[in-house]
């Protein structure tokens, strides 16, 4: 095992998935919302809470509806961090809207919502917090600031699956939260993804936008006797045999994440000496915040050099990453938003992250070998 690279990610398969999908095959049933995607819907409605759940083709594809849904102009704002994956913003700005990035708070590396209030003029719209790693923004403050300023929550909840702040299910508190389920995530189909909507009054333009701008949903339970253009829409909604192969993984959604948190668990304990020495600050996850193991990551301390921490690591087999470039540096980022104040954390924070392989049979021997590469590649750059 210990000349056997050690690999960051690798998709974990229930064993249902094919059997799913042959059954599609056998029912002939391949278009999107057939028996699967109902089933899979369902499990969103009862395991979040949302008041519809819908797949899309990809998370991308959930914020783009959530965008739509929204239907804000050319100009308007919406806050998020800069720290984020590019789908949050580019949702918006293919509206014509403008990403204001805010600087993320140090503990979680989340939306510092210390730091919206001051960012919001007259044109802004929405508040896009972004739970990374599965871990909860402060969304009592978030919604609360939302509520007295009128302002949309839309919740990047990509890496939030099973992940509960207060109780509650991420991606359930805000108006709409997206989902992804790209093989990357915790609970995947390839690409795929799905948006919560909780606000009641959007449920039905939602159904309409994922549907080509249509009313064909309510055709198929028989509410109209035909079905026509509504709004302006788009085809998000993924086939069948992706929706199959999902509703494999969301039936052992428990098992996955108890298994993730497991290994979660175990980097957490081995590192604990690395952090005492001074080398690495582990996660930090608030009280009011059940995660759900989907990333570990270790920040280095500032003077050590983390191109050097990666290549050592990855020259003994162990595959770490690095994480976003934050979006304000980008050039994109630069053309199409703005920054509000210093996003001195972003700055410095992204540049000192690394990720650890995290995935369902990463065996303790493994995670082990790693923590003790990592070890020793911190130690050699020092
Ligand atoms: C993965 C991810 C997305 C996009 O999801 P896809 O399914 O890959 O389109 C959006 N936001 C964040 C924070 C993500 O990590």
């Amino acid at each position: 095992m210990t000349d056997k690279r050690i690999p960051f990610n690798w998709p974990y398969m229930t064993g249902k998935e094919l059997h799913y999908i042959a059954d599609c095959h056998h029912h002939g049933q391949l278009a999107g919302d057939g028996p699967y995607t109902q089933r899979c819907h369902g499990w969103l409605e009862q395991h979040t809470g949302c008041a519809k759940g819908l797949l899309t083709h990809s998370g991308t594809a959930a914020l783009e509806l959530a965008a739509l849904l929204l239907d804000f102009a050319p100009g308007d704002e919406v806050i998020m961090p800069s720290y984020t994956f590019v789908s949050t913003a580019n949702a918006f700005v293919l509206r014509g809207v403008v990403p204001v990035f805010v600087d993320i708070r140090a503990d979680t590396l989340n939306l510092d919502e210390r730091l919206i209030e001051a960012a919001i003029t007259p044109r802004t719209r929405a508040i896009v917090p972004v739970h990374y790693a599965g871990v909860a923004c402060d969304m009592h403050n978030i919604m609360t600031l939302a509520q007295r300023h009128g302002l949309k929550v839309v919740e990047d909840a990509a890496h939030g699956a099973m992940a509960r702040y207060r109780g509650r299910s991420l991606g359930s508190i805000g108006d709409v939260g997206a989902y992804s389920f790209h093989e990357t995530k915790n609970l995947i189909s390839g690409e795929g993804g799905a948006l919560l909507v909780n606000d009641q009054t959007l449920t039905s333009r939602a159904e309409i936008i994922r549907e080509k701008g249509t009313d064909r949903s309510r055709f198929f339970r028989g509410e109209v006797d035909k079905y026509t253009w509504q709004e302006a829409g788009s085809s998000l909604l993924p086939g069948e045999l992706i929706a199959a192969f999902l509703w494999a993984q969301l039936e052992e959604a428990e098992h996955i994440t108890r298994r993730r948190l497991e290994i979660w668990q175990r980097y957490y304990q081995l590192l604990a000496p690395l952090e005492q020495a001074g080398m690495v600050r582990r996660p930090i996850v608030p009280a009011d915040c059940d995660h759900n193991g989907h990333m570990f990551y270790v920040l280095l301390a500032p003077a050590l050099d983390r191109q050097r921490v990666l290549a050592e690591c990855r020259r003994q087999n162990v595959s770490v990453v690095f994480h976003y470039v934050p979006l304000h540096s980008s050039p994109a980022g630069r053309h199409y938003g703005r920054t509000h104040g210093e996003l001195t954390v972003t700055d410095t924070l992204s540049e000192r992250l690394i990720r650890l392989p995290l995935w369902v049979g990463l065996s303790p021997a493994q995670q082990e070998k790693i923590v003790a590469v990592l070890t020793m590649a911190v130690g050699s750059t020092n």
